[in-house]
């Protein structure tokens, strides 16, 4: 038995076989071959496995998502044809260069030719050539492919996950994560919580093959990683999940019943989401609304930017699936983690200090605009909010505010049917929370983002696991930013909730409601136990 320890994002017990991750990534370099035909032939030999792979894919598919979706694989089979990127690879190769090597280059050289294209289409094809590329060195390489090869769910051992392998993933065959590195408030952290995998982040646990298969049990009760234990271990563990299970089967009595203090005040418990598969959980669980819709993960893992039809769909889908319950959306968030490689952001020193959510939003409103005609577009359908993540100042609120009545003009025009929305920001840096009076003159809602909040109060990166340990998350400079903002928010008839992890956190229950909070928006996991705690104040 090995038992190793880490930082538990959501307490729950998982039990399964391991499942060892591995990155596609490994060092390229420039080799010398000797014998060219072979290192042709091994080309030839990648380029067509390549392409069935991608006929695979593309089967797949059109089975799950659609022809439009499954198109951009035949796009890429096809791009596997062309005779001149094919060509310039094996002339490179000719010159007795390792194959890998030689697709890495001439991949690059065409991907910045696309790149600098007029045309907005053959622009976009810039990544896929990149794409394709990886894909034949892959196979070059000996390295597999990202996706869960298993009949049944497993438990995911990884070094560390980015939110775009996150949601990536095939999530019926995941039972729980356990990496190596990040932060319980990782946004990975945070899809694990809302897909209900009791996960560890910052796991002392080594990356070793022989652990593939091995039965494990994720503990995030005790914060342990238990990799073969014996059979009274094993069983003894197996009565502990079985116990938990029955307690959250126990606290669905309380589904239908309302959020309110024993002295008759009513908080309002949404959920958060990352996309339309969630509502289904939000659903089951009985979220009272949607408090926060994480739209950057519509962005995420993929080539480009989701056009205005996609995100209509997916959010008049979310809308409908509520039945009139209220949906915030918050507009697109990327940057720091969360990153589209399409969106071509540079590297930064400090990307949580950077160019990212609104600010990007702003500079680019081309992006938004796209973004905040599928909101209205799709608010006909339902309640629909929006709200706008990392403001510091009343001056963005009023350029917000013009694009977005530009925006509605726009569908007036074309006659294009629009629901009532409420437009919201959210409080997740210390200087929107100093000046909450004055920005709550300008909007109906505010939502506090702690996790935002707190990194940036406490200068504490919620990305660095070093510093897990003195991150305070209760500590009163952050309480003290929260009251404030729900003091300035009320004198101007704004309405206040929390959509941060804090929200879910039941020790502070109590403190909020005395702090007259109106809403907490949690991961759908949380929301009854929060109903419970709510009940017996
Ligand atoms: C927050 O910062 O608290 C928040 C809810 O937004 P995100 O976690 O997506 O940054
Ligand atoms: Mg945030």
């Amino acid at each position: 038995m090995v038992k190793c320890t880490g930082k538990g994002v959501l307490k729950g017990i998982a039990i399964g076989k391991i499942y060892v991750y591995r990155k596609k990534e490994f060092a390229l370099v420039r080799t010398q071959v000797d014998d060219i035909e072979a290192e042709l032939k091994r080309f030839d030999l990648a380029v067509d496995e390549a392409k069935n792979q991608l006929e695979t894919l593309y089967q797949e598919a059109l089975e799950t998502v659609g022809e439009k979706e499954a198109k951009i694989f035949e796009v890429h089979g096809m791009m596997l044809e062309d005779e001149g990127y094919l060509e310039d690879i094996k002339n490179m190769i000719r010159e007795n260069c390792n194959a890998e090597y030689a697709v890495k280059e001439v991949g690059s050289n065409y991907s910045q030719m696309f790149a600098a294209m007029d045309n907005e289409y053959m622009r976009a094809r810039s990544v896929d050539i990149l794409d394709i590329s990886d894909k034949v060195i892959n196979i070059l390489a000996g390295v597999g492919d990202d996706s869960i090869k298993s009949d049944e769910p497993v438990i995911l051992l990884a070094d560390d996950l980015t939110p775009s392998e996150t949601i990536s993933m095939d999530k019926d065959k995941v039972l729980a994560f356990v990496t190596i590195h990040g932060s319980a408030n990782s946004h990975t952290a945070i899809l694990a919580r809302s897909l209900n995998l009791p996960s560890l982040v910052n796991t002392d646990v080594a990356l070793l093959e022989e652990y593939q298969g091995k039965t494990a049990v994720v503990d995030g009760f005790n914060e342990e990683f238990i990799i073969n234990p014996p059979d009274d271990v094993l069983q003894e563990l197996t009565e502990k999940r079985d116990k938990w299970i029955e307690e959250t089967e126990s606290l669905k009595k309380l589904i239908g019943e309302d959020n309110v203090t024993t002295d008759g005040r009513r908080i309002n418990v949404y959920c958060n989401i990352g996309g339309v598969d969630d509502v289904e959980r939000v659903l089951e669980s009985d979220g009272g609304g949607i408090g926060l819709f994480r739209s950057e993960f519509l962005y995420l893992g993929r080539d480009t930017c989701p056009s205005e039809e996609e995100q209509f769909e997916s959010y008049k889908a979310v809308l409908e699936k509520m039945n009139g319950k209220k949906v915030i959306i918050r507009t697109l968030d990327i940057g720091a983690d969360k990153k589209a490689d399409y969106l071509g952001l540079e590297p930064e020193e400090n990307p949580a200090m950077g160019y990212r959510a609104i600010r990007i939003c702003l500079d680019q409103p081309d992006i938004f605009r796209t973004q905040l005609r599928a909101i209205y577009r799709a608010s006909a359908y339902g309640t629909a909010s929006i709200m706008f993540p990392m403001i510091i100042s009343v001056d963005e609120i009023r350029k917000i505010k013009v694009i977005v009545e530009e925006v509605k003009q726009e569908l007036r025009d074309a006659e294009i049917p629009m629901g009532e929305v409420e437009l919201g920001i959210m409080i997740e840096t210390p200087a929107a929370a100093v000046i909450s009076d004055e920005l709550a003159k300008e909007v109906e809602f505010f939502s506090i983002g702690t996790n935002d909040l707190t990194q940036y109060t406490l200068a504490i990166d919620r990305q660095n696991q070093r510093l897990e340990n003195i991150c305070d998350t209760h500590h009163p400079a952050i309480l003290r930013l929260i009251q404030m903002t729900i003091e300035n928010g009320h004198k101007e008839n704004t309405w206040v909730g929390i959509c941060g992890e804090l929200a879910s956190d039941t020790r502070l229950t109590k403190t909020f409601v005395d702090m007259g909070i109106d809403e907490l928006s949690v991961s759908p996991t949380y929301v009854l136990e929060l109903r419970k705690k709510i009940r017996e104040i």
